[in-house]
């Protein structure tokens, strides 16, 4: 079977990231076990009750000082508790890395798991984020010459809703990787350096008044207005940071979502929203936070009747890889493509945290991901294959 079968079968899966990626995840172990890979999956329930699933594979010669026998024998009995020690995790010199989970689709869109081929490109969700690099990892495996290899699979779930499987993963210690290339829809070309992805909440509190008396009560939307342009003047402030690296070459601030009020009449007692930046590699990722808990501060030191909160959600770090490094320059040479930097949040800041080089790459093109045009070129596809081979025989001695 070739890659755009797999890529066909893999989107006919649905694994949205509010359901389980159970199937997804049994799919591509019919891929894995032929060729003497040992499976290790780890199992969590999300907070919603519903079973998650990690992946982490190896060739067989390689895991059997790592991992217990009975690992190997049984691809879903594994649990966290069984890990190695500390001393026994397998270090591999090369992990290709792959989330599961695709973003939601809309009912209208039908074809989103009953995908089409069409003008040479295979269409559906998920075809380039990122089933179409998953299809390319389960088409390369193939190859039985790559289970000789210094070379491991891992595959994360939840990456859509905040890189939840990934994190777990980084605290499991199951396997050391020097290299690691992160799935994402990057056309092809290395992904040397990423944006980090941050969010949180600002709740503004004031008092409800019937309108035609105001001073009975406090606007919390007209307070919120005040705290939106001070944080709109901190982004100005932190477009003067410059990595020249990105597109726009600074941390950008955004704020996405907006609530308040109760009545056309009523003086609104709540109103609350979301303030998201994406930090720059090297540039501290929680600065926007203490910058605009320091507003907050000022403001209600000038104003005490001012009341207002901000939580941070999710503060992750972008990454940054060493551009001579050794797996830059083979994935240059394989693909033909230089070195770029994406302004989109991946799975890599966690690869590189332990202490792989790590590269984003994978075909197809994110403008079309999370949207009802996603799709892949097959002739990426298939590229991606060889490339991915190609690396293996290079990075994997
Ligand atoms: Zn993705």
């Amino acid at each position: 079977m070739g890659v755009t079968e797999i890529l066909l079968n893999l989107i006919a899966i649905p694994s949205v990231s509010s359901a389980s990626n159970r199937a997804v995840i049994e799919y591509a172990c019919q891929w894995l076990t032929p060729n003497q890979w040992v499976i290790r999956t780890f199992p969590y329930a999300d907070p919603n009750g519903i079973e998650k699933i990690n992946l982490v594979a190896a060739p067989r010669k390689l895991l059997q000082r790592g991992l217990p026998e009975d690992a190997s024998s049984s691809p879903y009995g594994n649990s966290v508790a069984t890990r190695s020690r500390e001393e026994d995790v397998p270090s591999v010199e090369l992990a290709l890395v792959c989330h599961t989970d695709t973003v939601p689709y809309p009912d209208s869109w039908p074809e989103a798991v009953h995908p089409k081929v069409m003008n040479g490109r295979v269409y559906g969700r998920g075809a380039c984020d990122v089933k179409g690099f998953l299809a390319c990892i389960l088409a390369a495996v193939g190859e039985p010459e790559l289970s000789e290899r210094s070379l491991a699979v891992v595959l994360t779930a939840d990456e859509e809703i905040g890189c939840v499987g990934a994190k777990r993963l980084l605290g499991e210690k199951l396997l050391y990787a020097r290299n690691a290339v992160v799935g994402e829809p990057t056309q092809l070309h290395p992904v040397v350096a990423g944006k980090g992805y941050a969010l949180g909440e600002v709740v503004v509190r004031g008092k409800a008044a019937h309108s035609a008396f105001p001073q009975a009560g406090r606007s919390a939307i007209l307070d919120a207005a005040t705290l939106i342009d001070s944080i709109r003047k901190i982004g100005l402030r932190a477009a003067m940071d410059r990595h020249d690296r990105f597109d726009p070459p600074f941390t950008t601030v955004n704020i996405g979502t907006i609530s308040g009020g109760t009545a056309k009449n009523i003086v609104p007692a709540e109103c609350r929203f979301l303030v998201e930046w994406r930090p720059v590699p090297g540039q501290n990722e929680r600065w926007i936070a203490d910058l605009i808990g320091e507003e907050l501060a000022r403001a209600q030191r000038e104003d005490p009747g001012l009341q207002a909160t901000f939580e941070p959600i999710r503060v992750d770090s972008g990454f940054e890889t060493d551009p001579r490094s050794k797996l830059v320059g083979e994935i240059e040479r394989l693909s033909g493509n230089a070195a770029v930097a994406v302004a989109f949040g991946t799975e890599a800041p966690y690869l590189k945290r332990l202490g792989a080089e790590t590269v984003v790459f994978g075909p197809g093109d994110m403008k079309t991901a999370h949207s009802v045009e996603e799709n892949v070129p097959i002739e990426e596809l298939e590229r991606c294959v060889e490339i991915l081979k190609g690396l293996a025989h290079r990075i994997c001695v």
